[in-house]
């Protein structure tokens, strides 16, 4: 048996050899008289066990327990030796690791071979369990379906890189991986040929990995690389494009070839991330905005961005409750007859009202009215808006000619929405106006869809007497084909084209070849965006009818509106008449 006694007092030395030699036919021990002595030759040669005195000059007992509980020490017996009998002294030292606690004047060749014999079988049932944990820790972090690490296994991954980056001051990158339109290969191939195509993706990004990048499977289509020694946010943004263009090879799934795509969000710690372990959310809302943007592409996470998501999300939340919170209200904007500078109508725009953000213009929040049907109730609110006020006016002032027209814009889902026909009707008649005071504002975009259904639509308003313009004209598909279909009176120009006047000649070309063009086809020509004399004079020159723009008024508040542009009509009309 090879043994190590550290102990200072050489007496006690001495004594316990005696008795170990007495007892102990075979064995070689080796001595130490400071804890750190002891330590050393621990860490050089082999033993079976170390007689640890308690009371050492430079170290105390636990301390040198502490100092030998490391792995390379498992299978060693550690046996305290103590001059006093302390059952809590004890007590701690065996919790600590120690095989036996001994009063020097005990120790004896029989209880040392106990513990040493205790000792390996501790470190034999100890590796066991280790072997076993380790085995479950494999199973529990592993994706059966690729092999690859699960979720699971990433988290740890995950803390123990961050904690690594913290200490070495180095950065680290998660990349979002989720595959684009995945559940369409599902639907159609059905879920065997959808694994099958799991399967080869995870080999191929597994293949494209390179050193300091890791690939888990976080479930489904989604998986995350972990990338560590990432220089600057454009090695993880060079990693994803290779991730893009590795799945971009067609891959042969029942016989048919199928190409990927995925959309990638990225994050990095040292981005304005409070918490760590929110880098993973963080590259969720990257990836969620690469899906917005079209698919097939990878984008990075900042605060920016959050701030922006979180602005939509605010947004969208609120928009259910503006509309019955009475937060929307009509901005209206002059027409003005290019001829003699008359009030030609009027176009009411829509604002929002938000109680924190302040005053909304709709590009704001139409998009996200649009994409949640919203704007199905908030159009019907503008149209008996728009109405009301333009048959208070009537009334108010007798002199606002009746073809003064009031201008609304519609949306898409406003055209295709079966109710909107009726609602027409509904708002003329409870107000009593002629249906040529509306003109409604439709954008080619919105005609594109489902075109035939939109013809039926705009025909049976039409029919009542209402007229159409079509709005942002220029912009779009700027169609003939449009302009013969729907039954549309007016052609607004799109403002683009208006400032280009003075500027830019082919643009000046363009505006006067749209005008020519609209007027052989007996259309009314409306010029929007006019901001200053110039544009006004030349839209006037080269034959628009009506003309719109700051130049002569902003979209402003109903009373304002008709302090600017209505008291001055009847008191014109009075004046002349007296
Ligand atoms: P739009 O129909 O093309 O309306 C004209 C936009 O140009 C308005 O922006 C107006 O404020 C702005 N504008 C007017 N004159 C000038 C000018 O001289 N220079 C410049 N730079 N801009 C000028 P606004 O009010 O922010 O409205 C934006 C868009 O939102 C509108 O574009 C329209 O498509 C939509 N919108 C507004 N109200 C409604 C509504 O009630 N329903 C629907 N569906 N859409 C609406
Ligand atoms: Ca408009
Ligand atoms: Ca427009």
């Amino acid at each position: 048996m090879n043994l190590l006694l550290i102990d200072d007092d050489e007496v006690d030395r001495a004594a316990v050899l005696r008795a170990l030699r007495k007892s102990l036919v075979d064995c070689e021990i080796a001595q130490a008289s400071t804890a750190a002595h002891g330590l050393t030759l621990a860490a050089e040669q082999q033993f079976d066990a170390i007689l640890l005195d308690y009371r050492l000059p430079d170290m105390d007992g636990l301390a040198v327990l502490r100092a030998l509980r490391g792995e390379k020490f498992e299978h060693v017996a550690v046996v305290m030796l103590s001059r006093i009998e302390d059952d809590g002294l004890a007590e701690q030292c065996l919790e600590m690791g120690a095989q036996d606690f001994l009063l020097k004047d005990e120790v004896n060749g029989r209880r040392l071979s106990r513990a040493v014999r205790h000792a390996r079988q501790r470190f034999s049932i100890e590796s066991e369990l280790r072997s076993s944990r380790e085995q479950l820790r494999y199973l529990s972090e592993s994706d059966p379906l690729t092999g690859l690490t699960n979720r699971r296994g990433f988290e740890s991954a995950l803390t123990a890189a961050i904690n690594r980056s913290h200490r070495d001051h180095d950065c680290l990158a998660v990349l979002l991986i989720d595959l684009d339109d995945f559940k369409s290969v599902n639907d159609t191939l059905g879920h065997g040929s959808g694994d099958e195509l799991l399967v080869d993706i995870s080999r191929r990004l597994s293949a494209s990995m390179r050193d300091g990048e890791h690939l888990f499977r976080l479930g489904g289509d989604e998986f995350v690389v972990l990338m560590t020694h990432c220089g600057q946010d454009g090695q993880a943004m060079v990693l994803a494009d290779r991730i893009l263009l590795t799945l971009q090879e067609p891959i042969c799934v029942n016989e048919t070839e199928q190409s990927m795509s995925a959309s990638i969000g990225i994050a990095l710690l040292d981005s304005g991330i409070r918490d760590p372990m929110d880098i993973l959310k963080c590259a969720d809302i990257a990836m969620y905005q690469a899906k917005q943007d079209g698919r097939n592409c990878s984008r990075l996470y900042s605060t920016h961005l959050q701030e922006v998501l979180q602005k939509k999300a605010d947004i969208k939340n609120d928009l259910k409750k503006a509309l019955l919170r009475g937060e929307f209200s009509l901005h209206y904007q002059a027409m003005i007859h290019a001829v003699d500078g008359s009030l030609a109508g009027m176009e009411a725009l829509l604002r929002w009202n938000h109680p924190r953000l302040g005053m909304l213009s709709p590009d704001a929040f139409m998009s996200v009215a649009e994409h949640t049907g919203a704007i199905i109730d908030i159009g019907k609110w503008v149209l008996h808006e728009a109405c009301c006020q333009r048959r208070q006016w009537q009334a108010q002032y007798p002199a606002l000619a009746e073809s003064a027209v009031m201008a609304i814009n519609l949306s898409a889902s406003q055209i295709k929405h079966s109710t909107l026909v009726g609602a027409i009707q509904h708002e003329l008649s409870s107000y009593a106006l002629k249906p040529g005071m509306l003109e409604l504002e439709i954008t080619e975009s919105a005609l594109i869809q489902d075109a035939s259904a939109m013809v039926t639509t705009l025909s049976n308003i039409a029919d009542l007497g209402v007229s159409f313009s079509l709005d942002d004209f220029g912009t779009g598909y700027s169609s003939l084909e449009h302009l013969r279909l729907f039954p549309i009176e007016v052609l607004k120009i799109d403002k683009g084209f208006v400032a280009a006047i003075g500027r830019d000649t082919k643009g000046e070309c363009l505006l006067t070849s749209i005008i020519v063009f609209a007027r052989a086809l007996g259309m009314k020509v409306v010029a929007e965006g006019v901001e200053t004399a110039q544009q006004a004079q030349f839209c006037t020159e080269h034959g628009c009818h009506v003309l719109q723009g700051y130049f002569y008024s902003r979209p402003i508040a109903a009373h304002a509106f008709a302090a600017a542009f209505l008291h001055e009509a009847s008191h014109g009309q009075q004046t002349a008449s007296s």
